[in-house]
């Protein structure tokens, strides 16, 4: 008998998903998109973690009664198409995909039965909310606040909110309570989790293809449930109750700090964002951890990411070609290699990424991001350097983080950008004092490079900062600058952008769709 047939994006791999039908009810189809895996030059733990995350949930589904096929096909679509043709199914069914262009690449298709989208947000979907009632919060809303959708968040569900409605604490953000460096203090150990054999394969597998960034040896991310729950349990019984306070450190040859390290596995759905939320109100609760841990860890799940992913949504497409301050430069080869630097800072955060795919908030906003900015670099090149080198990027949470927050390419919720000078960095961090640059210095050769870029860039887009109220006095500083020092400033600047080395060709971007 034909039934209807169920396509599960690898994004989408949670038994629990309303794409996921009753065992014997119709089947289940898995793709592996050759066009996908080559768009990009992908971290090569990402590829093993997005094959190896979804092999593994294939025999998950097996073992719960369900007909399961996983295909290997060139794109998303002919895979579906080819089920559909050995099934005769009826229809497809899935949650609308995350990434613009992959739900119009499915629009476009011709599948050989009808398409039925599903919403991928509220009940039976991934996110808090659907994508409608993001849009009706946004609707009418001159700029978009976070700390305004947050608050409206916590009253919607009643996470951490009294039995009065008021918020726990008094006060909905702790943020202020969240800014403490963390030097001369070890953080707890994170051991990551080792590969079972099927994903040894998988590794054996992308190694022997010889394609993408990086390498897939070493690899230690969750790839099923079980293995993401037991590493959101050490979470939170390790590292949660220091997260408040640590959460903007940085600390040289630290890459995880006191961070969950989950983002990868949320973003393939092997966790829930309750899977997450539930736990941190519990240990708040039992007094294992802090308020401002458990509220900061709370306003990243229920607040940014939920924001972030409404932002995409519709913002798109124009978020894509962002370009608020006309950024044509091309990114510094030493994204790529982290040994192309001498910045402690950025060549600490590069090679974290060259080595797990991964690298902290802080480091992705103030390090790298901050970077970006201020040296002028074009918006998609960044966006694209994040897609590819991170294990839990995909468009729709990266794009709004690169374009949105940190190159405040987009002015939809960011009109102040996250830009900053070394002395930021030195606060927060450890690098500077093994540093080959001077931090206190804002010109010549040994200066720290993000202080010569920093004052340029406020130089260059002097007529359009100034009109914020929140950047008025490091303007009023700027106007201050003696003119010689300020030219020479902007000399040292123009010098650094022009001895940057070019990306290597092997990571050149071809598409981006797949
Ligand atoms: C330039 C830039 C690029 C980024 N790209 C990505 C990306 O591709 N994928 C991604 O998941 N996150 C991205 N982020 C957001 C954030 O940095 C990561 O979610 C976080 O570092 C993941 O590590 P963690 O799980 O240890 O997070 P923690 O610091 O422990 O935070 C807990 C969780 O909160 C959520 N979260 C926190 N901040 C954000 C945010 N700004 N947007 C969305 N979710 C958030 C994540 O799911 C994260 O797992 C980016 C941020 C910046 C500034
Ligand atoms: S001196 Fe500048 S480049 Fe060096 S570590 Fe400090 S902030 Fe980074």
């Amino acid at each position: 008998m034909a039934r209807p047939a169920h396509f599960l994006g690898p994004w989408d791999l949670d038994p629990r998903l309303a794409s996921v039908p009753e065992p014997g009810e119709g089947t289940v189809v898995l793709v592996e998109s050759r066009a996908k895996g080559l768009a990009l030059p992908w971290h090569r733990k990402k590829l093993v973690l997005v094959l190896a995350a979804q092999r593994h949930f294939a025999e998950e589904l097996r073992g719960l009664g369900h007909e399961v096929e996983l295909v290997r096909a060139g794109s998303y679509a002919e895979g579906i198409a080819e089920h559909v043709r050995r099934h005769g199914s009826t229809e497809v069914r899935a949650l609308r995909p995350r990434d613009r262009g992959m739900e119009e690449a499915l629009l476009r298709a011709d599948l050989g039965a009808p398409l039925n989208l599903l919403d991928d947000g509220g009940p039976g979907g991934h996110f808090l909310l659907t994508r409608q009632e993001f849009a009706d919060w946004a609707r009418g809303r001159k700029q978009l606040r976070m700390d305004q959708f947050y608050a409206w968040m916590r009253k919607r569900t009643g996470l951490l909110m009294d039995a009065e409605g008021r918020p726990e604490g008094g006060k909905f953000s702790f943020d202020a309570d969240n800014r403490k460096h963390a030097k001369g203090i070890a953080p707890p150990a994170r051991p990551g989790t080792p590969p079972d054999a099927l994903t040894q394969e998988v590794i054996e597998e992308v190694e022997a293809a010889g394609f993408g960034y990086g390498s897939a040896r070493g690899f230690a991310w969750p790839v099923t449930r079980a293995q993401a729950l037991a590493a959101r349990d050490r979470f939170v019984a390790e590292r949660l109750a220091g997260f408040g306070d640590y959460q903007d450190a940085l600390v040289e040859g630290e890459p995880f700090l006191w961070h969950a390290c989950v983002s990868a596995a949320l973003n393939l759905s092997l966790l829930s964002p309750q899977d997450l939320l539930d736990p941190m109100l519990e240990a708040w609760r039992a007094g294992r951890a802090p308020l401002n841990a458990v509220e900061g860890f709370v306003r990243q799940v229920l607040g940014w990411r939920e924001f972030m992913r409404g932002v995409y949504h519709l913002r798109m497409p124009e978020l894509r070609d962002a370009n608020r301050f006309g950024a044509e430069g091309s990114l510094p080869g030493f994204f790529w290699d982290p040994e192309a630097t001498e910045m402690a800072c950025v060549r600490d955060a590069v090679r974290q990424v060259h080595d797990h795919g991964y690298a902290h908030h802080i480091q992705r906003l103030m390090v790298l991001g901050n970077y970006a900015l201020l040296a002028g670099t074009a918006p998609l090149e960044v966006s694209h350097w994040f897609w590819a080198a991170f294990v839990d990027a995909a468009e729709w949470v990266e794009l709004p983080n690169v374009h949105g927050m940190a190159l405040a390419a987009d002015t939809t919720f960011t009109t102040k950008p996250y830009a900053a000078s070394g002395a930021y960095l030195n606060r927060m961090g450890d690098h500077c004092k093994g540093c080959r640059y001077k931090v206190k210095e804002r010109h010549g050769d040994d200066a720290c490079p993000f202080n010569p870029l920093y004052w340029d860039f406020l130089a260059r887009h002097r007529d359009d900062l100034a009109s914020n109220p929140r950047m008025r006095m490091i303007m009023g500083h700027l106007d201050r600058f003696d003119p010689e020092e300020l030219r020479a400033v902007r000399a040292t600047a123009d010098r650094i952008r022009a001895a940057h080395p070019p990306a290597p060709e092997t990571y050149a971007f071809h598409d981006d769709q797949g």
